[in-house]
């Protein structure tokens, strides 16, 4: 009976192994890392554990929530979301609001701000492609604002400039903010208007989902499930050659061992970039090269042991103007800090490997943007870890859709392979769209089968 084998062990890959046993087929899953959960993976450090940016599952997605609240159980804990942006020495609400940002203007930067909003909601012909991230940015928030806030805030956190970077991201990530939204934004502000009329009203109010010891429990508990549905997860088990006939996939290599053959399923949900050059006999030149051109954004999480009880009433909160781009505080998410009264901080930075961010030498630029955020200070710092991430973040630079569309249709012809998630179809989902995707490549590969 042909099986399914599952290339990566995120929540996606998993998540694939639970759909193809729903149609009882066996799953054999193979993770390079000794635990699972990829980016949404736990790190206990000392007595606590951190997760790579604070970790929270939403409930977008209905079927995928209820498969992970039964397999969380009693270990998930609801809460509210409460994230802010500081800017300017103020804070505001995030997701940002049109007016939030407007409101951090003098008078004059305002009315030029607002006056480019509505030549940009007038000229903008959605129907003519943006050049680069920089056109889709000027078509989204008019020119002024482009220059004041997103510019440099894109190129610091992509180490690129946005006429570097593709429109495709901005698409993708940013919402439109209409001139008309702001007005209405600004009418609730001034009590005019309810503010649960808008979309950003409703994005507010959303509640999360988290545990006691952060995201692990989610990865952990899927996991179980999958083992003791029969399952057969390895870890510590990277894949190294997946062999193929040029139709199909016949097998695949992990530590000199061979598994699988031309009647199985594969999913991969590792890194396209990796998965290209590890197949044997290897693809034509130009679908190598096209993966040579793509690659992701690594980051660092200083993770630290504060001796406070909280250094924030937030989530999380981005910070436009520090080294780091992103600060969260899971305790204040219910996460259980070891010893009682102290607490721990999520340090988050977009880097390159081996740089001075990632090998931890920036730390005393961390400590001091900490202080001057009014976090913490160095003497309240009783630990220090580094947590890294080769993968976090897909670049969109400019002109990638033609090398992924490259790889994407050597790949089509391989009726038994699907390559999806985050890595896998080298995209942006959350996990709940992650998991998504794993359970439409596992229904796919299974239509296609009979
Ligand atoms: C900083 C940050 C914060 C985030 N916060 C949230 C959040 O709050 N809520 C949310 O819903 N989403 C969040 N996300 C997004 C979420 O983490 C991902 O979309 C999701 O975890 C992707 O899952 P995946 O399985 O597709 O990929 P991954 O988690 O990357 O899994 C791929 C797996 O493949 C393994 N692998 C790689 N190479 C090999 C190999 N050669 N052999 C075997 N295995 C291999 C990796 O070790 C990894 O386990 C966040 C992402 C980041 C970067």
């Amino acid at each position: 009976m042909s099986k399914l084998i599952v290339l990566g062990g995120g929540v996606c890959g998993i998540y694939a192994g639970l759909e193809a046993q729903k149609a009882d087929i066996p799953v054999q899953l193979f993770e390079k890392e000794s635990s699972l959960g990829g980016l949404a993976a736990g790190h206990k450090r000392g007595e606590n554990w951190f997760d790579l940016g604070v970790h929270m599952l939403h409930a977008f997605d209905q079927d995928v929530f209820e498969t992970c609240a039964e397999a969380m159980g009693e270990e998930r804990i609801e809460v509210p979301l409460k994230a802010h942006i500081k800017w300017m020495g103020k804070q505001y609400h995030y997701p940002l609001r049109g007016r939030d940002i407007l409101s951090g203007l003098p008078p004059h930067k305002l009315i030029y701000c607002m006056a480019g909003l509505i030549i940009a909601e007038i000229i903008n012909t959605p129907e003519v492609p943006d050049e680069d991230a920089e056109s889709a940015l000027i078509d989204l928030y008019g020119e002024p604002l482009y220059k004041f806030f997103f510019e440099g805030f894109t190129h610091r956190y992509w180490g690129m400039h946005p006429q570097e970077l593709s429109a495709e991201f901005i698409r993708r990530k940013m919402p439109r903010l209409s001139a008309v939204d702001v007005f209405k934004n600004l009418l609730s502000w001034l009590k005019v208007t309810n503010p649960k009329d808008n979309r950003e009203g409703a994005l507010r109010f959303e509640t999360l989902h988290y545990s006691k010891t952060g995201t692990e429990t989610l990865a952990r508990r899927l996991a179980q499930q999958l083992s003791v549905q029969g399952g057969e997860i390895s870890s510590d088990s990277a894949i190294d050659q997946v062999f193929h006939d040029g139709a199909l996939i016949t097998g695949i290599e992990t530590s000199g061992q061979r598994f699988g053959s031309a009647d199985d399923l594969y999913t991969s949900t590792i890194p396209i970039t990796e998965f290209i050059p590890r197949m044997n006999p290897l693809p034509p030149a130009e679908v190598l090269t096209a993966a040579k051109s793509l690659s992701y954004k690594p980051m660092v999480v200083y993770a630290l042991l504060v001796k406070k009880d909280r250094c924030m009433d937030a989530l999380y909160t981005y910070y436009r103007d520090c080294i780091f781009h992103r600060v969260g505080e899971p305790k204040n998410a219910g996460l259980e800090v070891k010893p009682a009264g102290q607490t721990t901080l999520i340090v988050e930075m977009t880097c390159e490997v081996g740089d001075a961010k990632w090998t931890g030498d920036r730390f005393e630029e961390v400590v001091a943007d900490l202080e001057s955020e009014g976090l913490c200070k160095k003497a309240d710092i009783v630990e220090k870890h580094l947590i890294h991430s080769r993968y976090a973040y897909p670049i969109f630079k400019k002109g990638f859709e033609t090398h992924l569309d490259i790889i994407q249709k050597y790949l089509s012809r391989f009726t038994n392979l699907r390559s999806t998630g985050r890595q896998g179809a080298f995209t942006y989902p959350n996990m709940h769209s992650a998991m998504r995707m794993g359970a439409d490549a596992a229904t796919d590969l299974l239509k296609n089968r009979s």
